[in-house]
């Protein structure tokens, strides 16, 4: 049966979020006579267990939410008071699957609790379209129609950007007239706040900019991809039904190895950990087409469930654009470490913001709290603001200032244009894993990144999305604006970009906490004048990436030369875990199989590992000389040489002729440097 076959009695409770059936009987006979046809919603959808605990990282959204929303329908006296129009509709904006339906959905039911009901309206943007002339303008005066009915009501449009994309000349009049209806009909709510309109959209800049005027979609509110903390929240969120629940300290690390994972991944990683120790456990349910009885109990989750299921996870946000964030991975982490945490410290003098970002165990939100926020909330000394009768006790007010707005540098972090550097030689890894990974660090803060792809590999001009993205930057600060390979991008562009940056970054209000990142190959000498005077030396904008020292190198080969080549063949392992199965065996075959497999084990056991330890240090004492002056992608490549070597040995128990290959290959690798 098509959607719009639905009988209408059915499509009407499906799309009432929050009422039972007898409520809703009055309603339908008026909706008889009005003659509508009913709207389709997919009952999938409709989740009355969402509670805004059951979303997380986003507290300040949803404290926002709840003054707009759910006061002015609980506590109507205080804004009837003050004479406070409560907005009438806002926009949640931001990548796929960071939990703007789930928030909605969440609202909706918190401000449905005991004798009071909202009533839920969701529709998608697209769906509201119709192919006959006038019949989406009129699904549309129906549903605010029924929503005024049915008020106090939220009408959610999920993908707002179909219903009313940016109007030009080229689009058709359609959409126009689709656009103009809801801008007429959200014009005319009543403003008592019994109405709410909420967006949603991936993209702001895709949605008619009339939507976005004050009265309209006034609050906006932007769901960007989680960083360690709300991952970590909503990781515990997805896990909370689990029992033994996970570890919070395991958590931790998982929250800090996600990157890029929207709540969406998160949750989709939990399902894929939870059916990887299913596979484990019983592999036999993938054979059978029978229902077999199994032991729920005995399915242990473990970290390896998780490290399979994060293999088999690409995160949502690097299916579109990667992130530019990343971690030192922990192959270059010896060797870049020390280097990272010389730039951050250099880069707290001139961004203090990142001083927030870079501490640990802070509530995701309370730290945009307390650097979003220019005045400290507190009731003492603040000046009355209100008329008083004069008695004759009273000394005539002095003129004194109300509105002290002025910063207040013991309670905020200042900084003036902050504005940093990196620079090194090309495969100094400024660009390709130092840059990365301080955004990394600082990833509590948003970051837009006006690189060449992202401003030519979109539909609109490289100007335009640079000025989009600059202007967002300014709107979440403290954000970061980065771009990589600067001395490259200078090249590249055109005079109107040049020019539209350049003004835009100089209009950013000189104690915004918008941080300009960029990396160079070229040393800022020799940059071009414009770029130059973007980062002063003098104000310690600019840090020059060394190259890794002698015990940095060390430490660098270290693992791979004294551990992974003296490892004896893998089999070893997996004899270990033939034994440990076999006292699980229960069918006589795989029992025989197992035996056999012991037997082997056994044989394998008692073969020695010839490993000469001295060699092996010599080998890393060659190493650590040779690369002395070498580059990081240099050393990479290196290690990576050496890696090959440790693979085509692995089943050797006698790793002689590894230490002589690899001594070979290092003297032979060094010999092409030179
Ligand atoms: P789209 O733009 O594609 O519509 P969306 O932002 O509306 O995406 P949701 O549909 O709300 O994303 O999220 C999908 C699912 O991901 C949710 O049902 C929820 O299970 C999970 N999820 C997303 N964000 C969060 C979060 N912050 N906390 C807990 N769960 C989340």
């Amino acid at each position: 049966m098509g959607k719009s076959q639905i009988p209408s009695v059915l499509g009407e409770l499906l799309f009432f979020l929050n009422f039972r059936k007898d409520e809703l009987k009055g309603i339908h006979k008026d909706r008889m006579k009005i003659g509508a046809t009913l709207a389709d919603v997919d009952p999938m959808q409709i989740d009355c267990s969402v509670r805004f605990d059951g979303v997380g990282g986003l507290s300040d959204h949803i404290s926002a939410l709840k003054e707009m929303v759910v006061f002015p329908l609980l506590y109507p006296e205080v804004f009837e008071r003050f004479k406070i129009q409560p907005p009438r509709g806002c926009l949640f904006y931001g990548p796929p699957g960071t939990g703007k339906t789930l928030v909605a959905r969440a609202l909706a039911n918190e401000c449905s609790q005991g004798e009071r009901r909202i009533a839920f309206f969701m529709r998608k943007g697209a769906d509201c379209l119709s192919k006959w002339a006038g019949e989406s303008e009129r699904q549309l005066r129906l549903l605010f129609d029924q929503a005024y009915q049915m008020r106090p009501s939220i009408i959610f449009f999920d993908e707002i950007d179909g219903l009313a994309p940016v109007r030009s000349s080229e689009q058709d009049q359609i959409h126009s007239s689709i656009v103009s209806t809801l801008l007429a009909l959200m014009d005319g709510l009543d403003s008592r706040g019994e109405i709410v309109v909420i967006g949603a959209t991936n993209r702001l800049d895709s949605i008619d900019p009339a939507l976005r005027r004050p009265g309209r979609f006034d609050r906006e509110f932007l769901f960007s991809l989680p960083n360690q903390e709300a991952r970590k929240e909503i990781f515990k969120i997805h896990t909370r039904d689990w029992t033994p629940k996970p570890l919070d300290m395991f958590l931790e690390e998982l929250a800090e190895k996600c990157v890029g994972y929207c709540g969406a991944d998160i949750k989709s990683l939990c399902a894929e950990a939870a059916l990887c120790a299913l596979r484990r456990r019983y592999p036999q349910i993938y054979k059978s087409s029978e229902k077999l009885q199994i032991d729920v109990a005995s399915i242990r989750i473990t970290a390896k469930d998780f490290a399979m299921a994060m293999q088999k996870t690409v995160p949502a946000s690097q299916r579109a654009v990667a992130s530019p964030g990343r971690a030192l991975s922990s192959v270059s982490k010896p060797l870049l470490e020390n280097t990272l945490a010389s730039i951050l410290q250099a880069l707290q003098r001139v961004f203090p913001h990142a001083e927030f970002a870079l501490q640990k165990d802070q509530q995701p939100d309370s730290v945009n709290h307390v650097l979003r926020n220019d005045t400290v909330d507190s009731d003492e000394e603040s000046p009355s603001i209100f008329e008083e009768k004069p008695t004759h006790k009273m000394p005539s007010r002095e003129k004194e200032k109300f509105l002290r707005f002025s910063r207040n540098a013991y309670y905020q972090p200042t900084s003036c244009r902050p504005r940093f550097l990196l620079v090194g030689e090309p495969g100094y890894g400024q660009a390709s894993h130092l840059a990365p990974a301080v955004i990394h660090a600082l990833e509590k803060f948003p970051v837009y990144a006006l690189d060449l792809p992202v401003l030519f590999v979109t539909a609109t001009s490289p100007e335009e999305t640079c000025a989009q993205l600059m202007r967002e930057a300014q709107r979440t600060a403290p954000s970061i604006i980065y771009i990589p390979h600067i001395h490259l991008w200078w090249e590249a562009v055109g005079a109107t970009l040049k020019a539209t940056f350049t003004t835009l970054l100089h209009n950013i209000p000189a104690f915004a906490p918008v941080l300009l990142l960029a990396t160079s190959d070229v040393c800022h000498a020799d940059l071009p004048t414009e770029i130059k005077e973007l980062f002063m030396d003098d104000y310690e904008e600019v840090f020059q990436i060394q190259l890794p020292n002698e015990e940095e190198r060390r430490m660098f080969f270290e693992d791979l030369i004294i551990n992974q080549a003296a490892k004896p063949p893998a089999s070893k392992n997996s004899a270990d875990s033939w034994v440990h199965r076999m006292t699980r065996g229960r069918h006589s075959q795989v029992e025989e199989q197992q035996v056999m497999c012991v037997d082997k084990a056994v044989e394998m056991l008692t073969q020695p590992v010839i490993v000469d330890y001295y060699e092996l240090k010599q080998l890393l004492r060659y190493v650590t000389a040779v690369t002395k002056k070498y580059d990081i992608f240099r050393m990479e490549r290196l290690y990576a040489v050496l890696c090959r070597c440790i693979y085509q040995h692995r089943e050797d128990y006698d790793k002689t002729a590894l230490v002589k290959e690899m001594k070979k290959e290092i003297a032979a690798f060094s010999y092409a440097q030179c």
